[in-house]
């Protein structure tokens, strides 16, 4: 038996990982690898691989402890050959962090803990070595606070409760009558040491462990146990992260960034994450640690000069102040700025992409932590992928595979409209963090946000600061308002990846969480009134403003012409109205790939006719009522035609069961009775008549044309009819008519015998014919396997996949909401088949049906209609299964273009 590796080390300049190993060591773990190899300075440590959390989680702690023992004692004692320290020495200590780093990078998911291996006498040893007691009570109670907070799960779970930690920080602190913790003085910390032990005696019963290495399985089982804590979970399933992948545990030599003025911590990215502006950019705070910078506690400063000049202006900071209180790193630390600039040069050349850097200052020495493709908004990643195509750095094909299908979404987000913005009253400015326009109700907690949301309201997101906890709530508003923090700041960074608009620091906002207000220039504002945020601008609003689409042009035309020159597939649009036609052909629609007629009977005047006929005795009444509803239908049709001229238009025959569409209140019911001349009773009796246990498996669809063939008749007759008219004037259409729900060749034969009869009819009266095709939708499984039978007779396919999956499963998807995250949470089901194509059973079907239907007729026409027709996985699912083009919504149609692209050019 080969012996399993559990640990890679790096150090000087070497590694046994590097960073191609991300799926093994994790993000982190791999690219500090990298770093070392190609000489970029990072603090000695060792990576216990992602392997070992999944044995973790099945062995247990003790059982992995033992697995891992030997190889942890080899790679520390590389580290303390490295650091000429040494662990649980009393003299000469050597002190560790210990780090998450799952394969994607999941910010603030994992909890870090710094300075471990401290205890009453390394403090001591530390303090004597560097000449520096203070610096040595400030890590000591750092530690104690995080491996409290983390290790022996004392951070309060409640939002409303406060960390003990910072509790007694506090307490402290106004005893003291200072403001900063680093006004706090040796014997403050000493003090602070004393009382945080004594809160974690009182609270877990135990004593705090002076024992390092018991310190360092305690923190190492802890970063495996936060894998499955439910931020994390509700992180990974926000953003399709398998549980199986598990997160890797680094071990690293500490620097320590508070060790006096010549020290510091800060992080950078090489370019702009919210606009991705080539300008290198960060934020730094000294005589700092760890998470000081992102976590709002002090203002922190800008790296570069044009950075902190650019920052000042927009925080309203004269130069005089900025100079004095915020210098930037650059005009403070030229030397450093200088190596830190050489350095970031050289990993965004190395890794031919936007990196975001994590780094430290230990007395004039500079450390990197951390490096990573940095999170970015959707113009970011757009602008930037553009940017290093134009630059060389990478070609078309990486350009189109280096962005995120799904994020071009946010560019098609609304903007504040002009006209009403100008009207607007500025009440704060804070840092624009996220951009875009956002507007809603004002909501304190982030559970309230969620569930606010799901009563159908649009939210705002206002807090002091945000954490992890807040994750789902902040996905559930339209954007999200903080009081604290920087550019850097969690809710910033979490914004941005999520796409969400995102103002953070906006200072003059004075929060109230107990009265559940705030306050804002004098004015106050509760819980519920609407607010609306700039952030782009970082400007927030009073009220509700008006927001309008956004333009498209630029970077994005360019990536959309891109996209068009790789893609193989069409991409069409689903469309039941000229207007929708219009925007989908703006974004690219080469088509319409469902067009649902049933929509175009819920307007008044339509309505009415519409129940006639579904009311009607006999076939004689409902022909009277299809005559009405017939010009009505063509004139649909022609403005349909006319918006995607010389394009392809799939028209779908009604569809819907037909007790959609009556009056089942007393009112209503009164109105027909009146309008058809009989009494209530008659009408009433009807509606019960068509009343169905399972109405999506009940009389709709193809089913409806077969029992009242007129309906198919008229349908026909209309679309045939205006593609006719519109040839008189000129102008282009492709009709492509599409019998619904069929499962049975029979059932089709049956349709299109009415269409193609209903059509000959028409063109012998107008004394003229058009080109048409007649095909049928593939939504019964039935359907998908008998496919070369349906079609020696249907001219196209178009998957259904929202009933196909249905009836796959046999989940209604009226119904499924009920237990559907029961299953994902449950792990049943990895994603919500609705969103996410089952490509393993359903995929089936539709592999089935392309192949049997190609057998028999070569050059059939194959597309799908379903919501996956817009998501990005399924779009490469139809692209590898050989369809001819994608159909999904107006708004989605660069995303499938975009990803039909990516198909292609992963198989090439
Ligand atoms: P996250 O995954 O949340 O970014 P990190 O593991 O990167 O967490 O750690 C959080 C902070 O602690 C970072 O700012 C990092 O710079 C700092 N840190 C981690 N390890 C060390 C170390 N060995 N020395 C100094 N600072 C460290
Ligand atoms: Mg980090
Ligand atoms: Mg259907």
């Amino acid at each position: 038996m080969t012996k399993v590796k559990r640990v890679y080390s790096f150090g000087n300049k070497q590694a046994e990982g590097k960073a191609d190993m991300k799926s093994l060591l994790g993000g982190k773990g791999a690219n500090l690898a990298e770093m070392n190899l190609i000489g970029v300075p990072v603090p000695p440590g060792f990576t216990i691989t992602t392997e070992v959390c999944a044995e973790y989680n099945k062995l247990g702690k003790k059982k992995v402890i033992e697995l891992l023992k030997d190889e942890v004692k080899q790679a520390m004692k590389n580290v303390e050959s490295i650091m000429g320290y040494k662990f649980g020495d009393q003299d000469n200590p050597l002190l560790v962090s210990v780090r998450s780093g799952a394969r994607a990078s999941m910010p603030g998911m994992m909890d870090t803990v710094l300075n471990l291996g401290l205890n009453d006498d390394a403090v001591k040893g530390i303090a004597s070595k560097t000449n520096n007691k203070r610096f040595a009570w400030d890590s000591y109670r750092r530690f104690v606070q995080m491996y409290g907070d983390v290790v022996l799960g004392m951070k309060p779970a409640s939002k409303e409760d406060v960390d003990p930690f910072e509790e007694i920080i506090e307490n402290v602190k106004s005893s003291k009558g200072v403001e900063n913790d680093t006004d706090l003085t040796t014997e403050d910390l000493k003090v602070l040491v004393l009382r945080f032990k004594k809160a974690v005696k009182d609270v877990t019963g135990k004593d705090f462990p002076a024992d390092p290495w018991e310190q360092l399985w305690g923190s190492i089982c802890a970063v495996f146990d936060s894998w499955m804590n439910e931020r994390a979970i509700v992180y990974r399933q926000l953003n399709q992260i398998p549980e199986e992948w598990g997160t890797a545990v680094n071990v690293q030599a500490m620097v320590f960034g508070n060790m006096g003025d010549s020290s510091g911590t800060g992080v950078a990215f090489t370019r702009d994450a919210a606009t991705g502006e080539n300008l290198f950019n960060g934020e730094y705070l000294i005589n700092a640690q760890g998470e000081d910078v992102v976590a709002g506690i002090r203002t922190p400063q800008q790296i570069t000069k044009e950075g902190s000049l650019r920052w000042a202006k927009l925080a309203g900071i004269d130069e005089d102040e900025r100079i004095t209180i915020y210098p930037s790193l650059e005009e403070t630390m030229p030397k450093i700025y200088k190596e830190l600039n050489e350095i970031q040069k050289k990993l965004e050349s190395h890794y031919k992409d936007m990196q975001d850097l994590e780094f430290t200052i230990q007395e004039d020495k500079l450390w990197l932590l951390q490096t990573r493709n940095g999170k970015r908004t959707a113009a970011s990643m757009v602008k930037i992928a553009m940017d290093l195509l134009r630059e060389g750095a990478i070609d078309e094909k990486t350009a189109i595979l280096r962005l995120e299908a799904n994020k071009l979404d946010e560019l098609l987000h609304p903007v504040f409209d002009q006209e009403a913005i100008s009207e607007a009253n500025v009440l704060a400015k804070g840092l624009p963090a996220s951009p875009g326009a956002a507007t809603g109700e004002i909501v304190f907690f982030a559970d309230e946000a969620e569930t606010w949301k799901a009563q159908g309201k649009e939210v705002l997101l206002v807090r002091i600061e945000t954490s992890p906890e807040d994750l789902a709530g902040m996905n559930a508003a339209n954007g999200i308002l903080t009081a604290r923090g920087g550019m850097t700041s969690h809710a910033a960074v979490v914004a941005r990846g999520m796409g969400k608009c995102c103002i953070s620091g906006a200072g003059s906002i004075n929060i109230d969480y107990k009265k559940r207000q705030l306050l804002i220039d004098g004015k106050i504002f509760k819980e519920g009134e609407w607010l609306s945020i700039n952030g782009s601008t970082g400007e927030v609003y009073e009220g509700k403003i008006k927001t309008i689409d956004p333009e498209l042009s630029g970077d994005f035309g360019e990536i959309m012409k891109l996209a068009f020159k790789y893609r193989k597939m069409g991409i069409r649009t689903n469309a039941d109205t000229p207007q929708d036609a219009w925007v989908a052909r703006t974004f690219g629609a080469q088509g319409i790939g469902l067009c649902r007629t049933e929509h175009m009977f819920f307007e008044e005047d339509r309505i009415i006719v519409m129940r006639e006929m579904i009311l009607a005795e006999n076939e004689a009444g409902r022909r009277k009522a299809l005559e009405k509803l017939l010009p009505m239908q063509r004139s649909d049709f022609e403005g349909i035609f006319e918006a995607m001229e010389g394009l392809p238009v799939t028209i779908r025959l009604l569809d819907p069961p037909l007790h959609e569409f009556v009056p089942h209140d007393q009112e209503n019911q009164k109105v027909m009775a009146d309008d058809m001349g009989v009494s209530v009773e008659v009408i009433k009796k009807k509606v019960e008549d068509l009343s169905e246990f399972n109405p999506m498996l009940g009389h709709r669809g193809c089913r409806l044309g077969i029992t009242y063939p007129e309906i198919t008749e008229m349908q026909a007759r209309a679309i045939i009819e205006a593609a006719l008219n519109l040839k008189a004037k000129g102008i282009k259409t492709i009709p492509e008519i599409m019998v619904p729900l069929i499962g049975t060749v029979q059932e089709f034969k049956m349709q299109e015998e009415i269409i193609r009869l209903t059509a000959e009819k028409v063109f012998k009266e107008k004394g003229d014919t058009i080109e048409y095709l007649v095909g049928t939708m593939i939504e019964i499984p039935r359907a998908a396997i008998t496919a070369d039978e349906v079609a020696e007779r249907a001219e196209f396919f178009s998957f259904g996949t929202n009933d196909l999956t249905q009836m796959t499963f046999g989940y209604s998807r009226d119904d499924a909401g009920k237990f559907l995250p029961v299953y994902i949470e449950k792990g049943i089901l990895k994603n919500d088949p609705f969103q996410i194509l089952d490509q393993t059973g359903v995929g089936q079907l539709i592999e089935i049906g392309v192949k049997k239907g190609r057998s028999v007729r070569k050059n059939l026409k194959i597309g799908i209609c379903g919501e996956h027709g817009g998501e990005p996985s399924s779009v490469e699912f139809c692209h590898r299964t050989g369809m001819d083009y994608v159909s999904c919504s107006p708004f989605r149609v660069p995303i499938a273009r975009l990803a039909a692209a990516q198909a292609a050019i992963k198989e090439m």
